[in-house]
């Protein structure tokens, strides 16, 4: 019997709020609450009849702490569950540590004015200690970690899906298939198609921040940054077939190089189509993809949030989207002085996920780990006073909810290797 506050009710919240509900031995009551009320109330209201979760619901703007404080407060949750923005991780966090409330995420913080002068300047400290330019990192949230055991408290950070299932990936083969692992390839292949010319899968501010940025790999103790999209190679997924996939920075790389001991080199390739890239570098060189304020007739707007208003919302691509999501890892190393290479991965049908929750294989693929994250909390499998990733704690619970809930894996011995060019 538990009580969780879930923050945000967007794509991925969608999918782990309906996740809890299929769930409800564990979540036997859960208040969705977020800026907009009227879509928790609408959610809400479709679930009606459906589970056995008792549902209520708020508004908060999560970007004001004490706003969050006296929900907690009013609806005392045994853990609270951040799937609004990363731009909120902060602010919730001090919720959470005010009230003794246990915490769980699916993204790491980066602010929503990169202009802010206070946060530049550490940020520019962090690019030059570090040797990575992208917006977010893990160094605000892990400077919580005294403060979170002090107050005998749990943090889980990067519970979706990358991050998330594949650092679980990368615990789970560092128990039971290497002593020693010295390379991870994350591949994240989305092949699915919704049929527009243009739209993101998940918040398209997220998105194509991230996907804008220089690309960076980890390699021999230090960080090696590349140009957007200089990286490129193509791989044959399984399920999905061959596609070009490009070098990002990703999140996971951060944590997964502290805590995977003796990894060597991490990177991570998304997939990407031509007609993504090209709408996506138009956009960029005529000054829509902007996060400093302008002013149009009188009035103050951010570009990439008008730009938001003029994409698809990514949740209505669920209807429209066919194909495959095929996410995993290649891991190198060697198990008993021999060389080996798995690579452990997931496929997901867009069709089948929206049967299930009416949302695409995007927002499932990252609202079922949310939901895990979150049950491995509650049922106390995953609690220890600080400020953890999940890669961290035992794989094995995880991996079977996996594949409990919705996301099967599979582990191949002889896989393809991916080889680069520039
Ligand atoms: P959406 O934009 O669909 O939803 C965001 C939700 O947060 C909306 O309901 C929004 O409310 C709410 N929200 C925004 N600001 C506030 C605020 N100040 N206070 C309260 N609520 C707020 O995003 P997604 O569902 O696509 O993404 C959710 C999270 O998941 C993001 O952090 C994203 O980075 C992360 N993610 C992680 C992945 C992973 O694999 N680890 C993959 C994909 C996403 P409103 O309706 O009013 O706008």
């Amino acid at each position: 019997m538990s009580r969780l506050l879930i923050i945000g009710c967007g794509g991925v919240a969608s999918v782990a709020i309906q996740k809890c509900c299929q769930n409800s031995e564990v979540f036997t009551d859960i208040c969705i609450a977020s800026r907009t009320k009227e879509k928790c109330d609408a959610l809400k209201d479709k679930l009606a009849g459906t589970t056995k979760t008792r549902i209520e619901t708020a508004r908060v703007d999560a970007d004001h702490v004490e706003e969050v404080i006296a929900l907690i407060k009013d609806y005392k949750p045994d853990a609270l569950l951040n799937v609004a923005l990363p731009y909120q991780d902060l602010t919730i966090m001090d919720a959470c540590l005010a009230t003794g409330v246990d915490y769980i995420d699916t993204a790491n913080f980066e602010p929503e004015n990169t202009d802010d002068q206070e946060w530049r300047v550490i940020y520019e400290k962090r690019c030059e200690e570090l040797g990575f330019t992208a917006l977010f990192d893990y160094s605000w949230q892990w400077d919580y970690k005294e403060r979170f055991e002090n107050a005998g408290i749990t943090a889980l950070l990067g519970s979706g899906f990358d991050p998330g299932v594949t650092s679980v990936f990368s615990a789970y083969a560092l128990k039971h298939y290497f002593d020693e692992i010295h390379t991870i390839d994350i591949l994240d292949c989305n092949g699915g198609d919704h049929g527009y010319p243009f739209a993101t899968n998940f918040n398209p501010e997220i998105n194509l921040r991230e996907v804008s940025s220089n690309g960076s790999y980890w390699e021999d103790g230090r960080w090696i940054e590349t140009e957007p999209m200089e990286i490129k190679s193509k791989y044959n997924f399984p399920e999905v077939g061959e596609k070009d996939m490009y070098l990002l920075h990703h999140e996971e790389i951060e944590s997964l190089a502290k805590n995977i001991p003796g990894v060597k080199r991490i990177r991570f390739f998304m997939t990407f189509g031509q007609s993504y890239l090209t709408h996506m570098k138009c956009l960029e060189n005529v000054g829509m993809l902007s996060t400093s304020p302008i002013e149009f007739n009188g009035q103050e707007i951010v570009p990439i949030q008008f730009l938001k208003a003029l994409l698809p919302d990514p949740a209505s691509l669920g209807p429209r989207t066919k194909g495959k999501t095929n996410i995993g890892c290649i891991f190198t190393g060697v198990k008993d002085g021999k060389e080996k290479t798995i690579y452990i991965y997931n496929v997901c049908d867009h069709e089948e996920c929206y049967k299930e929750v009416e949302s695409q294989a995007i927002s499932y693929t990252t609202g079922v780990p949310a939901m895990i994250g979150s049950l491995m909390v509650l049922t106390g499998q995953w609690k220890k006073p600080g400020v953890f990733n999940v890669e961290e704690f035992d794989p094995d619970p995880y991996m079977e909810a996996l594949n409990k809930w919705g996301l099967p894996w599979v582990v191949c011995e002889d896989p393809e290797t991916v080889t680069v060019w520039r």
